[in-house]
């Protein structure tokens, strides 16, 4: 792939990340994510197409309202420039059909790991989101139905066996039942025996930021650790190497 082309999947990944962040504001509130159009959250002033680019206008206007100069959230540009960077991996790595399924489905997860991280709960919609795309993959021949199966059950059952030991040893309900859900498509998403390495690496990163905000903040057992950024993080991880693996093999090896 050119380096035209992968600019331009980040620009497309950048503009579906405005919209994502139209969804981490509006979908915990309950409110339609079609109308009004964007607002400025401070004067309530609808932003004109222009001043809407993403990236570019908030770099413009210096992060600032151009009608009543109150500071615009660095959530906006930086889940612009996440997205557009993973739907440029994704079209590097993939082939087009499999690329901009993963890439949207990508897109779900870092909408998802957002609004878990700022309100500790996870919308029914995005996973039903998330179902639709796995199941549109396998009749693309995408994923293999066998492993979405035993995907889903590890992504299920591994989560509520944790859920059941931290009750059993802590009487507090460690995970949610959104964690739950998450698995559920994740698990479909990668495969049994990527969805356990998942898990793991999600728990380990999980445990190594809860102890390092206990040292700086100080030790607090009450302290709730969202279990989704995590979870999305690794998963990505494993998804993009598995895949430079696989073009390594095939560049170094196969040739
Ligand atoms: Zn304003």
């Amino acid at each position: 792939m050119d380096w035209l082309s992968i600019i331009a999947t980040f620009i497309i990944g950048s503009c579906v990340g405005s919209f994502l962040n139209v969804l981490i504001y509006r979908l915990p509130m309950e409110e339609s994510i079609w109308s009004p159009r964007s607002h400025c959250l401070h004067c309530n002033k609808t932003i004109p197409w222009y001043r809407n680019i993403p990236l570019v206008s908030f770099f413009i206007q210096n992060g600032k309202c151009a009608e009543c100069d109150a500071s615009i959230s660095w959530q906006y540009p930086l889940v612009e420039i996440i997205n557009g960077c993973v739907w440029a991996v994704c079209f590097y790595i993939f082939i087009p059909l499999q690329a901009g399924l993963t890439a949207m489905f990508s897109s779900v997860l870092i909408t998802l790991a957002w609004i878990d991280y700022k309100t500790m709960m996870i919308p029914l919609s995005l996973i039903i989101t998330g179902i639709c795309i796995i199941v549109i993959s396998v009749f693309a021949n995408l994923l293999v139905w066998q492993m979405v199966f035993w995907g889903a059950f590890a992504g299920v059952l591994i989560p509520l066996a944790m859920m059941g030991l931290t009750y059993l040893f802590t009487r507090r309900q460690g995970m949610g039942w959104g964690d739950i859900q998450l698995g559920l498509i994740i698990g479909a998403w990668l495969g049994p025996w990527f969805m356990m390495i998942a898990l793991f690496l999600a728990a380990l990163f999980g445990i190594l930021a809860w102890i390092s905000i206990s040292i700086i903040n100080g030790f607090d057992r009450n302290r709730p650790l969202p279990f989704a950024p995590y979870l999305v993080v690794s998963t990505m991880a494993l998804l993009f190497c598995e895949s430079w693996v696989v073009l390594w093999f095939d560049k170094f090896l196969l040739l």
